[in-house]
């Protein structure tokens, strides 16, 4: 595979971007790679700056469930650009996109758009301390929600950091800014029962990932959400549901329409811009309207809302609510997920998957936590990744996250997918 270009692109990079990239995970280095440049993509075939074909199963961490590049999302974006790109002021496109979100994902009773999957969290994070007037956040090891400074808390620092304990942070950030948060361990129900019995009082919100992807695919225990649900609501604390990936991806009202469980708050990103930059935090009427300018509750934004990205995610709306698109999907990969499974059986490779997105992780174990996935053998991870990059395709670059299919891959593709992925691990 020559990479001359892609060389070349990152040595001028490093000159002017922090590593050369705009997101760590770009690097390539958890996989021993150096990044690839794109210059173009359409459907599910990535073309680099030195002319190789990759096809991708990343999809720019879950945006392009249609694909890259689909005719009809462009269509709308062209017009929407043709009529001037941002004017901070409202147009119609927001309540447009807004009334389909409603509509699909009923708790978001209100809906505010902003541009990143980051500034969602850290907005509903505020709305949460705001309504309750509290300070402590639980979330949980191996989810991630972006990287403000109180969302970055790592695995393991549990109450002790509430109590004034100084464990070491993974983000960097000191602890002090941050204290005022807990990470507890996924699925632990007795986790959760503990830090609510101590300090249930304090807590204005437990912030989840349904469907946890961002330390690879991890599935919820039976009860987990709904005991999640139960008791929030029994304290006084929200629940916020980070839909980030989960949002459009599992079905039309995402995770919380699958399992059933109704958030306070919801936030999601990705799919909803329909690869623009723009996402959403939304949920109940009585908590979203302490709003500014309704409430007191600060939040704002220059190009919030954008009319390019309002046109792009309602595009991509239209098209995911035609009859039939998530069975079609869902079943697509389900077939997938199976032929995979059975390719790799006895090769101590653990299969996670949900609708459409999966993980391999390179383990004898059961993968239902953080811990668990911490386990798993990064050295084989990183030779599957470069054996399948050599092979031309480009699976998410990192043990820790998910991969996706789209409408856009055929059978023809997913097959010979399976296929370099039983040469990969024989
Ligand atoms: N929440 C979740 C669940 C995510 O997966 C991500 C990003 N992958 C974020 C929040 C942050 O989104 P962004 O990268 O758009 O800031």
């Amino acid at each position: 595979m020559n990479r001359i270009n892609s060389e070349s692109a990152y040595r001028e990079a490093l000159k002017y971007i922090p590593g050369g990239v705009n997101s760590p995970v770009r690097s390539l280095r958890s996989v021993g790679e150096q990044p690839i440049f794109i210059r173009e993509a359409k459907g599910v075939v990535l073309t680099d700056v030195d002319n190789n074909r990759l096809t991708d199963f990343c999809l720019s961490w879950g945006v392009f469930i249609l694909g890259h590049n689909h005719p009809k999302v462009n269509e709308a974006v062209i017009a929407a650009v043709s009529r001037g790109t941002s004017y901070g002021i409202p147009s119609l496109q927001e309540t447009e996109l807004a009334k389909l979100v409603n509509a699909h994902i009923p708790s978001m009773e209100r809906v505010r758009f902003v541009n990143s999957g980051t500034e969602a969290v850290m907005s509903a994070v505020r709305l949460a301390r705001g309504y309750t007037g509290r300070d402590v956040l639980v979330k949980f090891d191996g989810c991630y929600h972006g990287h403000a400074d109180h969302l970055l808390v790592s695995a393991g620092s549990g109450l002790a950091t509430i109590n004034g304990g100084r464990q070491s942070s993974s983000s960097g950030v000191p602890e002090s800014f941050i204290s005022c948060t807990v990470s507890l361990p996924f699925n632990s129900r007795s986790a959760v029962e503990q830090v609510f019995k101590e300090i249930g009082g304090d807590i204005a919100a437990v912030i989840v990932e349904p469907t946890p992807a961002n330390m690879g695919v991890v599935l919820p225990c039976d009860g987990f959400l709904e005991y999640l649900r139960e008791v929030t609501e029994r304290h006084g604390s929200l629940l916020i549901f980070d839909e980030v990936i989960s949002g459009f991806r599992l079905s039309l009202g995402g995770a919380q329409q699958l399992f059933g469980v109704s958030p306070d708050l919801t936030t999601i990103g990705k799919i909803v811009g329909g690869g623009f930059p723009a996402a959403a935090f939304g949920g109940r009427a009585d908590i979203m309207n302490l709003l500014a300018p309704d409430g007191p509750v600060y939040q704002a934004g220059t190009l919030s809302g954008n009319p390019v990205a309002m046109s792009a995610g309602i595009e991509t709306l239209n098209i995911l609510s035609s009859e039939g698109f998530y069975s079609a999907l869902n079943s697509k990969a389900s077939a997938f997920i199976e032929e995979l499974k059975q390719n790799i059986a006895g090769k101590d490779i653990v299969l996670n998957s949900v609708g459409s997105m999966f993980t391999l992780f390179f383990s004898s174990q059961e993968v239902d936590s953080f811990e668990a996935a911490k386990s798993c053998d990064l050295q084989r991870f990183g030779l599957f990744f470069r054996h399948l990059l050599r092979k031309g395709f480009y699976i998410s670059p990192s043990q820790f996250e998910a991969n996706f299919i789209s409408a856009a891959h055929s059978e023809k593709e997913l097959e010979r997918f399976v296929k370099e992925v039983k040469n990969a691990v024989n």
